[in-house]
């Protein structure tokens, strides 16, 4: 356990399933105070109660699409040091960008980036005020432009793409007052959205990475493994 992260608070999206329960479970194993969060109220008690051998957990209700929910619980909360934006919805794989139903594509867009926004906006002043702060965008490959060489998962990726140029920005923005803002894959992994992949503590690794950073780390990347990603 890291002495340096004893005290520091962290709240998770999408924390009940998926990469989100490995990020939490790791950053309290780390010593954080972790929020772990989910839209179901009952299941976030659930998982947070599992991990009580792994640090202290604390269940929250959240829906990233709810500025009501966002609002309540940026009140509720006094401190927080690490935001991870990881909830996301619909990597539409039977999609393609000619056809695709632009409801749909905004629906993923209202999760995808407008909750991790939403989210970044209620919680800069806590992230600003420890002094520390860590904001991580959970992306994906699938949004680097450079990979873009086909019409597949439309709303996903520029979704996905769209967040990553919110990483730039915010890094900007908070840059002077020491938060560290990064865009991270956590690489092809086995959870429901990944249907396969590598095992989700491995996925979950490449986050925690960007929430555990020193004060010189880096600011406004988009990384995999520690290591950059081309946008
Ligand atoms: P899952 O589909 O397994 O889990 C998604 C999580 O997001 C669930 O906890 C879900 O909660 C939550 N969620 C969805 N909508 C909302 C909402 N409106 N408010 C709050 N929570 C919500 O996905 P993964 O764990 O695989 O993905 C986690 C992140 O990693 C995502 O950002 C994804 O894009 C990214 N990623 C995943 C890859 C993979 O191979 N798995 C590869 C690259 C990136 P609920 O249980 O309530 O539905």
């Amino acid at each position: 356990m890291s002495d340096s992260q004893q005290g520091r608070v962290a709240l998770v999206t999408g924390g009940a399933r998926g990469l989100g329960v490995e990020v939490c479970r790791q950053l309290a194993q780390a010593g954080m105070t972790v929020w772990l969060t989910a839209r179901e109220e009952e299941r976030a008690a659930a998982v947070a109660a599992a991990m009580a051998g792994d640090g202290d957990v604390r269940p929250a209700r959240l829906d990233v699409d709810d500025p009501d929910d966002i609002a309540a619980l940026a009140a509720r909360i006094e401190r927080l040091d690490v935001l991870v934006n990881n909830a996301a919805i619909d990597y539409d794989t039977d999609a393609r960008a000619l056809t695709v139903d632009l409801d749909r594509v905004k629906r993923a867009f209202d999760t995808n980036l407008f909750g991790a926004w939403r989210m970044a906006q209620a919680f800069a002043p806590h992230l600003r005020a420890g002094g520390h702060g860590r904001l991580v965008n959970v992306s994906s490959a699938a949004g680097s432009i450079t990979e873009m060489t086909s019409g597949g998962t439309p709303g996903y990726s520029v979704a996905k793409l769209a967040l990553n140029g919110l990483t730039r920005m915010l890094a900007a923005e908070l840059r002077d007052a020491g938060v560290l803002v990064n865009s991270v894959c956590p690489g092809w992994t086995a959870t429901d959205m990944g249907g396969g992949g590598r095992p989700v503590s491995e996925g979950a690794r490449s986050v925690t990475w960007a929430c555990l950073l020193a004060d010189d780390g880096p600011t406004g990347g988009f990384f995999r493994d520690g290591r950059p990603l081309s946008w």
